[in-house]
């Protein structure tokens, strides 16, 4: 697991790019230039790990755009010792995103190969996580609630349990749409009757699929 200064001059060329972009948070900001993406990806792919791209990892998914991991962490606005739901743990990038802003994860993925394999990378890398094997549809309602819930698949919709299990005045961000086109949406739980909804753009995310593979 070499981070060596070249892949964090990378990081900094990636993090002044995600600035011209748009991306305003210093934390979040601070965490990409921190994260060494390239160790989240099979080494053939590390050439490409610090441009601002989604690339392929186990089981047809794939590592989110370091400007959509970027982007979605800004929308959380993470406080210390947050608890955060993610679904779709994936390469485990945006969990380390997380991590480093202070957030505790409770993080799930269906896929069991990506499942296995990220849970062992992050506690080599020192992240301290709690991994699940599941169905994101359907949140992990014996830890909860939480401060805040990522989403990150394309959703056809808010899944109603992942809302029961978000605290009063908590943030759910995830994208929502068809398999082409995603609009990246924040939810607000006002109470337990009353949410508020913005539409932050579109993006394109893999699909978030039901049950376990
Ligand atoms: N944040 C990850 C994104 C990976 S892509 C990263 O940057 O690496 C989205 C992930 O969501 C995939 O790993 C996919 O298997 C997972 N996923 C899709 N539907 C899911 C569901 N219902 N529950 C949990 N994970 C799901």
């Amino acid at each position: 697991m070499i981070d060596n200064y070249k892949h964090k001059g990378q990081r900094v060329k990636l993090v002044s790019e995600l600035r011209q972009k748009g991306i305003t948070d210093e934390a979040v900001l601070k965490a990409i230039e921190k994260v060494p993406r390239h160790l989240f990806m099979d080494s053939s792919l590390e050439i490409h790990a610090y441009l601002d791209k989604a690339l392929p990892i186990a089981s047809g998914q794939t590592i989110s755009q370091p400007y959509t991991v970027a982007f979605q962490s800004q929308l959380l606005s993470i406080k210390k010792n947050d608890k955060v739901l993610e679904v779709g743990t994936g390469s485990g990038y945006q969990t380390a995103i997380l991590n480093e802003l202070g957030a505790k994860i409770f993080t799930i993925e269906r896929q069991k190969e990506l499942f296995n394999n990220t849970q062992v990378l992050l506690r080599k890398m020192g992240y301290i996580v709690n991994s699940f094997y599941g169905d994101g549809y359907l949140g992990l309602p014996t830890y909860g609630p939480f401060d805040k819930i990522i989403i990150t698949a394309g959703a056809p919709y808010i899944p109603e349990q992942l809302i029961l299990q978000l605290k009063n005045s908590g943030l759910l961000v995830a994208p929502i749409g068809n398999t082409n086109s995603q609009t990246m949406k924040v939810l607000t739980k006002i109470d337990e009757n009353n949410t508020v909804v913005k539409d932050y753009g579109n993006f394109v995310f893999v699909p978030m699929l039901k049950g376990k593979s």
